[in-house]
């Protein structure tokens, strides 16, 4: 009996945990964990003298998509953009929610290069899948920006995100659907 108790204690204290660590929308990772994640991987990436990268992704002109086919379908295509990365990522990727429209992922022991190359790939793959609302195609794609611990002279969490952040908004400004590793 208590092992049975303990057992479905332990089922329910693992649901809680999920669920406070997880954006209910998409089951991404919330932002609360994500910072947690990436503070831990760098403090980890510079006391083994290994490399870390993160790679922000920002949906494009997605204000558009809720004003042409609603909220709830801009919902699915969030939770449909989710799957299309996690299905591109590796298990130890932590994929998650930054912000509404936007996603991070922090890639364990990958350089600048890595990361550029993963962010082509969603890049591509985003841009091949067939979103479709009432049989008509939506069309989705994504900006991203990527910064890595060793190539941009940063050397704290908050230094990755910002330089991310920073390149995100130049490949917004040289026409989107695209992934900027400079600047
Ligand atoms: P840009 O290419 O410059 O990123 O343009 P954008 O339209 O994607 O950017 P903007 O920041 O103007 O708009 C973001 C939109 O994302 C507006 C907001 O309503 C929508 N959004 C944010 N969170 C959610 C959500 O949870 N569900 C839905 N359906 N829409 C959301
Ligand atoms: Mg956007
Ligand atoms: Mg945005």
């Amino acid at each position: 009996r208590f092992s049975l108790t303990d057992a479905r204690e332990e089922k329910l204290l693992r649901k809680l945990y999920e669920s406070s660590t997880r954006d209910s929308l998409t089951g991404a990772y919330n932002r609360l964990h994500f910072e947690e994640r990436l503070r831990a991987e760098v403090a980890y990436a510079t006391r083994h003298r290994t490399e870390t990268s993160l790679l922000i992704i920002d949906l494009d002109h997605f204000k558009r998509v809720n004003d042409t086919y609603g909220h709830p379908t801009g919902d699915s295509v969030l939770k449909h953009v989710t799957q299309v990365c996690t299905r591109a990522l590796r298990t130890e990727d932590v994929f998650a929610r930054y912000g509404g429209e936007e996603f991070a992922i922090v890639l364990r022991g990958i350089g600048i290069n890595g990361a550029l190359r993963l962010g082509e790939r969603l890049r591509v793959a985003l841009a091949a899948e067939r979103i479709e609302h009432e049989g008509q195609r939506i069309p989705v794609t994504l900006s991203g920006g990527c910064a890595a611990l060793s190539c941009c002279a940063v050397s704290s969490a908050e230094d990755l995100i910002a330089t991310a952040d920073r390149r995100l908004y130049r490949a917004k400004q040289q026409g989107r659907d695209r992934i900027s590793a400079q600047g």
